[in-house]
């Protein structure tokens, strides 16, 4: 019974994680678009510079493609990969 529920929970378990640096980010909005979890847009908040930095809705439904950090032409994204415990 234990097994399965935790089969579940990783199953279910969020894959990932975008940190953006909001003092690199420009808020050029390009990210935005290239996520197909639809989990980024630009912040109400503002970085050190004035600029609207984009940010992740902390839905958990990140799924660590890294077509955001790929896209993004400052290089303010960094993904991390959630990977089972050995
Ligand atoms: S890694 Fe993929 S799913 Fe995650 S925020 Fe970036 S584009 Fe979206
Ligand atoms: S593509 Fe990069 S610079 Fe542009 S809004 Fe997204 S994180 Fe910011």
């Amino acid at each position: 019974m234990q097994e399965t529920i935790s089969d579940i929970k990783t199953k279910s378990g969020p894959k990932g994680r975008p940190e953006i640096d909001p003092e690199i980010c420009k808020g050029c909005g390009l990210c935005i678009p290239s996520c197909p979890k639809d989990v980024l847009s630009i912040s109400k908040k503002t970085n050190s510079q004035g600029i609207q930095f984009s940010e992740y809705d902390e839905s958990g439904n990140c799924i660590a493609c890294k077509n955001c950090a790929i896209t993004c032409p400052e290089r303010a994204i960094s993904i991390y990969k959630f990977v089972e415990e050995e």
